[in-house]
């Protein structure tokens, strides 16, 4: 699964399983571009030079994956940077979590704006450049939570279900033009995302998974590094778990 020579952007890669995402792929060989919003500067460098040190081309941008026109800037951006564009990771995702009675308009608007129509701003935005190339893995990011719906995360899940819809829709349409679109739903994964829970809520979801351990980043980049390459170069349209055997 070799990524030699091919670019990928992936969004919020500055911690978490996005970071994980970068990491793998760079071990492969892929030039990285990432974004990032609210990490300062020395977190960004820090990840910069990890990366570097892989020896692949990296450049983290400064991007609100939410915002349309700052997404069009950012591809144009890497398009120019990097000279082309093979793999697009829509990964940025926020939670503001409540039982839907005490849900403000607010939270569903921002868990929809930054989760679900971030995925269009980057796809709106890359398709030319995919289609002209004939060529092109778009990976989402939505989560198992998209699929069963989960109590207090009203928002969230409508968010992670729509990205599937979305992600089904555009791989139906850019397939006859070698442009493939997968979803990985992560189950538990241990990141800050995660970590505000209680323990005791933490340990009930451990209780739940077949595997009996919670997921780490790594879990779910192995998966993004078999969809990014080649070697899945036949699968398109899929929502492929990671969770431990948790929704089985
Ligand atoms: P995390 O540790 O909280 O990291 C979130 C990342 O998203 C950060 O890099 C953050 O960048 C970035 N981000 C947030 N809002 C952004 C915005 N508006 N524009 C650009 N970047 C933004 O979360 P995670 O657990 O790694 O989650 C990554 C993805 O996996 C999310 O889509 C999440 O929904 C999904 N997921 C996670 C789990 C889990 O159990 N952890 C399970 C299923 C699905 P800054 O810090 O720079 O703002």
């Amino acid at each position: 699964m070799n990524l030699q020579g091919k670019t990928i952007l992936i969004t919020g890669a500055s911690r978490g399983i996005g970071r994980a995402i970068a990491l793998k792929l760079a071990q492969a060989g892929g030039n990285i571009a990432f974004t990032y919003l609210g990490s300062n500067q020395v977190e960004i460098e820090e990840t910069e030079n990890t990366l570097l040190k892989l020896g692949t081309k990296v450049k983290g941008f400064y991007s609100d994956a939410s915002d349309f026109s700052s997404t069009e800037q950012v591809i144009n951006d890497v398009i120019q940077t990097f000279g082309s564009l093979d793999v697009l990771i829509n990964n940025a995702g926020i939670t503001r979590d409540n039982l839907l009675l005490r849900m403000r308009e607010t939270d569903w608007d921002t868990v929809l704006n930054v989760n679900l129509k971030s995925a269009f701003n980057t796809v709106k935005a890359s398709i030319k450049t995919f289609l002209k190339q004939r060529s092109g893995s778009i990976i989402n990011i939505s989560s198992v939570v998209g699929i069963r719906g989960n109590a207090g995360q009203a928002n969230y899940a409508a968010s992670k279900a729509g990205m599937i819809g979305f992600t089904k829709s555009i791989a139906l349409e850019l397939g006859s033009r070698n442009i493939r679109a997968n979803v990985i739903a992560p189950g538990f994964i241990a990141t800050d995302m995660t970590d505000h829970l209680t323990e005791a809520l933490q340990e009930t979801w451990e209780k739940t998974i077949p595997l009996n351990r919670v997921g780490l980043p790594e879990d779910v980049a192995n998966c993004a590094l078999f969809l990014a390459s080649d070697a899945s170069s036949y699968i398109t349209g899929q929502v492929i778990q990671v969770d431990g055997g948790l929704l089985t």
